[in-house]
């Protein structure tokens, strides 16, 4: 395990607008240069020094030695030889491992999957995370830290993250507030200046929360892990569906559809969610919906007891749905043999380390 040397506690993140204008006003650092700096670290991912560099010379010695510049140690990488994702495994400074997912997707985007938890209490039977536990919550530094990393890690390659996705550890919403904060700054034009409909948040379904979200960020993206509209399936695969039926998320979706499409993620288990009768259901529940489904394939894991569905009957079961009537996209899987799904790496890591 790397030692922590070279992180020491922040007096201000980099991460709190209002504690760094503070200090911006105290060093009477001129507004254009403080833009510069702000400018310098989150959209050209210049990392400490590329920032500090535009600042006057005395304020610059303040900001180094008052401004803690990350809150995250990369500890380790995967670059899939397949394909274009690679996997970022994170410390905290308390010692947590947490990952992150860069998709190099075809068309020359690049997608960042980020983490909102240090595991996950809610134990979905397909997630290697919910197998990890759960041990709190990430700050929105912490949050905003992947993203921000990531950028420095693409620069050399000349890419930027044009999409974040809430997707990887954890569940967000019960993250709330941190992950309400993130948004903000990760949409704020004097940060990353990400527009909304960039940003994705991704839930397992917590309804009043989506709603929340959806009234406080318009144009985010929402996409609901439905995974199967069979109440007593579902409460299977998700122990959170007990709490949150199929019923009570039906109701939330309509509220949000009134404004925007909802993302549906569909992932398709053998001989759990890919029947006649889970075909129906489905088309039932989403019927009056506005919504665009992904169909997803699994990324087996060992120990999980659960098989994904194979590419043709995927295939069929998303081209009925077609036939149906609704949008839908059949996924693809980015990263598997780096172990690219939620919770997988952190596992493995866990029982062997890696580099
Ligand atoms: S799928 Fe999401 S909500 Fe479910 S256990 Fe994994 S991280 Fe948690």
């Amino acid at each position: 395990m790397p030692a922590f040397s070279i992180i020491t506690r922040p007096m201000i993140s980099i991460y709190d607008q209002q504690g760094l204008e503070a200090l911006r006003s105290r060093t009477a650092v001129q507004p254009h240069r403080f833009k510069l700096f702000r400018n310098a670290f989150f959209k050209k991912g210049l990392g400490k020094e590329g920032a500090l560099a535009v600042l006057p010379g005395a304020a610059r010695s303040v900001f180094g030695r008052e401004v803690g510049f990350q809150c995250l140690e990369l500890s380790g990488r995967r670059d899939s030889e397949t394909d274009g994702a690679t996997k970022l495994g994170f410390q905290t400074l308390d010692g947590h491992l947490i990952e992150s997912v860069i998709l190099r997707v075809k068309t020359g985007r690049t997608a960042l999957c980020i983490s909102s938890q240090v595991g996950c209490v809610c134990k979905c039977g397909f997630c290697a995370t919910g197998q990890l536990g759960f041990s709190r919550n990430l700050t929105y530094g912490e949050i905003l830290d992947q993203v921000a990393q990531a950028n420095r890690l693409l620069r050399a390659e000349g890419r930027t993250v044009r999409n974040v996705v809430l997707m990887g550890m954890g569940e967000p919403f019960q993250n709330l507030e941190n992950v309400f904060q993130s948004l903000e700054v990760l949409q704020d034009a004097t940060c990353f200046n990400l527009a909304g409909m960039r940003l994705m948040v991704s839930t397992v379904g917590i309804p009043d929360a989506m709603v929340q979200c959806a009234e406080r960020f318009p144009c985010v993206q929402l996409a609901l892990s439905l995974h199967s509209a069979r109440q007593q399936v579902r409460e299977k695969l998700m122990p959170l569906a007990r709490k949150y039926n199929l019923d009570a998320l039906h109701e939330a979706m309509a509220v949000i559809g009134r404004s925007r499409k909802v993302m549906v993620e569909y992932l398709m288990l053998e001989g759990v969610n890919d029947g006649d009768e889970d075909f129906q259901a489905l088309e039932n529940y989403l019927r009056d919906i506005p919504v665009h489904i992904n169909i997803i394939p699994f990324n087996e894991f060992e120990g999980c007891g659960l098989k994904g569905t194979p590419h043709l009957a995927r295939k069929a079961f998303a081209d009925r749905l077609k036939d149906a009537g609704f949008n839908v996209t059949l996924r693809y899987s980015l990263g598997s043999d780096i172990a690219a799904a939620c919770g997988q790496l952190v596992r493995r890591r866990m029982r062997e380390g890696f580099a």
